[in-house]
């Protein structure tokens, strides 16, 4: 018996790295997955055939999160193909280290719009359906860098900080039908973040556990949080980061 037997959820960001982890990972307790992704359509489309060929139900879905009309359809489409949602997780992201004096409006603002808009928006549409069959699972995936920041980084540090108060407030808000949390990883080895193999080693030497995370170290937790298993976490943000940030 899978832990999430019965279940079905909506990945934003699913088609690589962590949400690709996620997705399998869903499937492989019992969950039906719809994968969202923006550009890179062959991932979503080869993921979508490894959770059939695990006997799951599963959807590759093409929208920008920022975009109202297209997370609607999204949504639509979703509920349309599987008839109901239980687990949200907004996962999509975006990553660019520069200092602020580099750092354009445009640059500022779709960091916001990627990682908050997104995730209200994917909310906002998920939850009466949720609150229409009493309960849902939302997970929010933030990042280490949203307690400790990091230079060069403050804008995706600050969207990343906004995130994590978002889930505080949004759980206190949906609860106790809806459960919102997330999930807070340190640094994932899946060229998010474009750092050169000697930087990765020297990062990796300096966590107590010595090594950098895999989307696989993470998954894990995404599943607890939207299984049975986590039944009594409400805005709370767990995080697999090695060590490096002890909130
Ligand atoms: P990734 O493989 O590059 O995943 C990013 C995902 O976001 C991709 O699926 C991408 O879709 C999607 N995406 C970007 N903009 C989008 C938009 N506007 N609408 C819909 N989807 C969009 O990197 P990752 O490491 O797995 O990151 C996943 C999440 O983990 C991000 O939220 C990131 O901030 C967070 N995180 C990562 C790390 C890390 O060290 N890797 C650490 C902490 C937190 P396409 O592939 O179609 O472009």
């Amino acid at each position: 018996m899978g832990r999430l037997d019965g279940k079905t959820a909506l990945v934003t960001g699913g088609n690589t790295g962590i949400g690709r982890e996620v997705c399998l990972a869903f499937a492989s307790e019992g969950a039906d997955v719809a994968v969202n992704y923006i550009v890179r359509e062959p991932e979503a489309e080869n993921l979508v055939r490894m959770i059939d060929a695990r006997g799951r139900r599963a959807l590759a879905v093409k929208a920008d999160v920022t975009r109202e009309d297209e997370v609607r359809a999204m949504v639509q489409r979703v509920l349309l193909a599987f008839g109901r949602l239980d687990i949200l997780v907004n996962n999509a992201g975006i990553q660019k280290a520069q200092a602020i004096t580099e750092t354009t409006v445009e640059d500022w603002d779709r960091m916001m719009a990627v990682h908050l808009r997104g995730a209200f928006l994917c909310c906002r549409e998920v939850v009466p359906p949720m609150q229409a069959r009493g309960s849902g699972k939302i997970i929010n995936t933030c990042s280490q860098l949203a307690y400790s920041g990091r230079a060069r980084y403050t804008a995706y540090s600050a969207a990343k900080g906004g995130l994590l108060t978002f889930t505080r407030a949004l759980a206190q808000e949906l609860a106790p039908a809806i459960q919102v949390n997330a999930v807070a990883p340190g640094l994932i080895d899946t060229g998010f973040d474009p750092l050169p193999e000697s930087r990765k080693r020297e990062i990796a030497e300096s966590l107590p556990l010595k090594r950098l995370g895999r989307p696989d170290d993470v998954a894990p937790v995404f599943v607890f949080l939207a299984s049975d298993e986590g039944r009594y976490f409400c805005g709370q943000t767990l995080g697999p980061n090695g060590g490096e940030v002890m909130p």
